[in-house]
């Protein structure tokens, strides 16, 4: 989806205190070129980034998601963010959001090479339309992601509890599922763990306990799923984070993937074995995603 609107933010320190960062962000005309070919967040992809979803020109989530950037950036090395000024960043972006759902995103690059600080840029785009996903739900694929669960300790260099910009494995995941006829991926580990699908995390029911992988295994801490569960513990239902054996995906009451943008999708089918679906839940699921957060 084309962006329609973009800001580049001059980062500043993170223990920098100020009332009004506006004049640190540049408004730039969204359809020009605004980076340099020397930007390592295109030659490597190193940099992080945030995908926020905005509801009616509420941008959701935004401390969590902050939190999640300070985080990532913490483990790539980059400099600690200063979270004020891309609070007030996003709150620039959001207002120029037309009704409806859009996504903003959050850029922090390595920055130039051998240039003196990081790039950091925020966009905003009007979200595609996932009606049909939310009704429907979709058909997943288990896909081996090789690495195995206590991988995030053992390698830390691997970067897998960022959510760096390096997604061509995440994209190439979904080309697969696809081929092999399902709308979505699963990955589990080299052990045989369930993780996480490539841009959505997964909750699973059992009974009235709902169940996600712990992010503990190399994968990123969903803030929609953090959402889901303080709803389905305001209606009483028992969460928690486990370690999922694979075996357990097809004994399921019934399975979603979450994510900040297309929301909560029932999971139909995985490899081709069908999973209950309950409608009623995932609708009330996305009301509640779809209600103003913060
Ligand atoms: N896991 C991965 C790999 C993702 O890319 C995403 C979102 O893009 C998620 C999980 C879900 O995170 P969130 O709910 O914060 O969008």
């Amino acid at each position: 989806m084309a962006q329609r609107f973009a800001l580049i933010i001059d980062p500043v320190d993170a223990a920098q205190e100020r009332a009004d960062f506006a004049g640190t962000f540049t408004v730039v005309d969204a359809a020009a070129p605004a980076l340099s070919v020397g930007e390592l967040s295109t030659q490597r992809g190193d940099g992080v980034f945030e995908s926020i979803g905005v509801i009616d020109a509420h941008a959701q989530e935004v401390g969590p998601h902050l939190e999640r950037l300070a985080n990532s950036a913490r483990i790539c090395d980059l400099p600690e963010p200063n979270l004020e000024q891309w609070r007030q960043a996003i709150a620039v972006a959001a207002a120029e959001c037309p009704p409806g759902e859009w996504v903003i995103k959050l850029i922090l690059s390595r920055g130039v090479e051998h240039g003196p600080a990081p790039t950091a840029w925020v966009t905003a785009s009007p979200a595609s339309d996932f009606s049909a996903a939310r009704e429907s739900g979709v058909k997943v694929v288990a896909l081996d992601r090789g690495y195995s669960l206590d991988i995030a300790e053992r390698a830390p260099w691997l970067l897998l509890g960022a959510k760096t910009l390096s997604y061509a494995v995440n994209m190439a995941a979904l080309r697969e599922a696809r081929r092999r006829g399902a709308d979505d991926a699963l990955f589990l580990s080299g052990d045989g763990y369930v993780l996480e699908a490539p841009t959505a995390s997964l909750i699973l029911r059992f009974g009235d306990r709902f169940i996600t992988p712990a992010p503990t295994g190399g994968i990123l801490h969903g803030t929609t799923q953090l959402s889901v569960f303080e709803y389905l513990e305001g209606r009483d239902f028992e969460v928690g984070y486990a370690q999922i054996p694979a075996s357990d995906l097809t004994r399921a009451d019934a399975a979603w993937l979450v994510s900040s943008v297309r929301l909560a999708v029932a999971v139909v089918a995985v490899d081709a074995h069908p999973l209950p679906v309950d409608h009623d839940l995932t609708a009330a699921m996305n009301r509640y995603l779809l209600s103003p957060r913060d």
